[in-house]
């Protein structure tokens, strides 16, 4: 997520940390670096001028410049001006509204419509106790609402059974009536899209939305696509008013354009951001949480959270103790491996730590890749309990017994074992708060 962006960010405030005292002219040259990197991070020229023309009389501010750490004190400037641009804070959805409360998902074909109205339900179950109903208003791509109620099944969600033919007023009404007479606290109506806008599609949501009376018109934008998504959100804006924007594909976006432009192009603020394709890849957005990640200086609140709800509390207890008393073992390393690919993979787990970009190059040095999970772990099932706590007992002898049982080679069990040293290196190094970034004991200790 915005590795560009990031790697761009953390190379200016290395040199202007590195300055012992900045004179005018330094902090300028940053500024200039600052709206360049912007730039190519495909935010919109307003806002990167904007941003800019809100930096700098506080960066050049006597106050600074006369600091004695006026680096980091310009980094505090710039991360409170992004966060203000991304929206200041969480924006919550609103439910407040007499049972059902509708919420409608407008946008383009393919923006991630109907998964994230998949995903909106399992959020709105796990975190708000409610219970919806999903309706999909597509009847013109085929299998569009067949794909709809295909996830709701998979995913334990009710859906609106299809009745063939039915027109999207009729089936809002059906809905409607469906929701009343099961108790269900929110329908969720998944409208249809098209390539690009139309005056059909929009004419369409305006009947939709006048029937259904929604309390969240909510558009679901693919942040690949950049400014084209912005503009795609003004469009949306200015005809059928929008409550909300949810950002999808942020995992794939390196640049961060979008999401940064988002708020400011469009007085409205994103709620949630899809992070993958699974239906639990799914996080509210805060603004000071992207804004921590753009500036390279991690997001441990979400990767403590996450841990918490990933993990198995028992297994990391158990690691952490080996951990401190030095005797972290293969075993543990397994456990390691299986609760990382629970969160996402390492590339999950490293876009959120400080000063990531560093620590990410050393791990795909390493070529620590999420498919050989499974082959390390038919290696480490074949090994004796004793070569498990020990791994520098495993002679030539030892590896083809180990590489019969799983189906291996030597040379990738020596890869296995050469990982689990560097991680084992890597893991007392952190518990030391040995890294750079800020990675410290505390906030490794919460992460265990
Ligand atoms: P729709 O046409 O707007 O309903 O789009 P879909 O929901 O069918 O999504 C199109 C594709 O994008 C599917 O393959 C989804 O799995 C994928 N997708 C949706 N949201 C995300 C996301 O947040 N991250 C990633 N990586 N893929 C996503």
């Amino acid at each position: 997520m915005f590795e560009n962006l990031t790697s761009k960010f953390e190379e200016i405030f290395s040199s202007l940390k590195k300055a012992p005292s900045l004179n005018e002219s330094q902090v300028d040259e940053g500024l200039r670096k600052i709206r360049q990197a912007l730039l190519e991070a495909d935010v919109s020229l307003a806002v990167a001028k904007k941003l800019i023309e809100n930096i700098k009389p506080k960066a050049i501010g006597q106050e600074i410049i006369r600091s004695t750490t006026p680096g980091q004190m310009i980094v505090k400037v710039v991360f409170d001006e992004i966060v203000k641009i991304l929206g200041d804070t969480k924006s919550e959805l609103n439910l407040n509204a007499v049972p059902p409360a509708c919420l409608m998902l407008v946008g383009l074909q393919g923006s991630g419509k109907t998964t994230t109205a998949a995903k909106l339900a399992k959020y709105l179950e796990k975190n708000n106790k409610k219970k919806s109903l999903l309706v999909s208003l597509d009847i013109y791509r085929p299998a569009a609402q067949e794909q709809l109620n295909i996830l709701g099944e998979k995913n334990l969600i009710q859906t609106l059974p299809i009745v063939k033919d039915q027109l999207p007023l009729d089936i809002v009404k059906r809905a409607l009536n469906a929701a009343s007479l099961s108790g269900i606290d929110s329908i969720i109506f998944d409208t249809a899209g098209r390539t690009q806008i139309d005056l059909s599609m929009m004419n369409e949501i305006k009947e939709i939305k006048s029937l259904a009376n929604p309390i969240e018109t909510i558009l679901v934008a693919d942040s690949l696509t950049g400014q084209v998504a912005v503009s795609v959100a003004q469009e949306f804006k200015k005809t059928v008013d929008l409550t909300g924007i949810i950002l999808t594909r942020i995992d794939g976006d390196g640049r961060g354009g979008a999401a940064l432009s988002m708020k400011f192009a469009t007085n409205t603020p994103i709620k949630f951001m899809g992070t993958g394709e699974k239906i639990d890849q799914f996080d509210v957005f805060y603004p000071d949480r992207i804004a921590n990640r753009i500036l390279g200086m991690g997001d441990v609140v979400s990767l403590v959270e996450k841990a918490s709800q990933d993990f198995d509390q028992e297994t990391i207890k158990k690691t952490e103790d080996n951990l401190k008393a030095g005797t972290f073992s293969m075993e543990d390393y397994l456990n390691q491996l299986r609760q990382m690919k629970k969160m996402g993979g390492m590339e999950g787990i490293l876009s959120m730590l400080p000063g990531v970009s560093k620590i990410k190059k050393q791990m795909d040095n390493a070529n620590i890749d999420e498919s050989i999970i499974k082959i390390n772990e038919a290696i480490i099932l074949s090994m004796t309990k004793e070569e498990r706590m020990n791994p520098k007992i495993i002679s030539s002898s030892r590896k083809k017994r180990i590489s019969s049982g799983s189906g291996t080679d030597s040379a990738t069990i020596n890869k296995l074992l050469k990982q689990f040293k560097m991680m084992s290196n890597m893991m007392k190094k952190m518990s030391k708060g040995d890294l750079k970034g800020g990675m410290t004991p505390e906030i490794f200790n919460q992460l265990k």
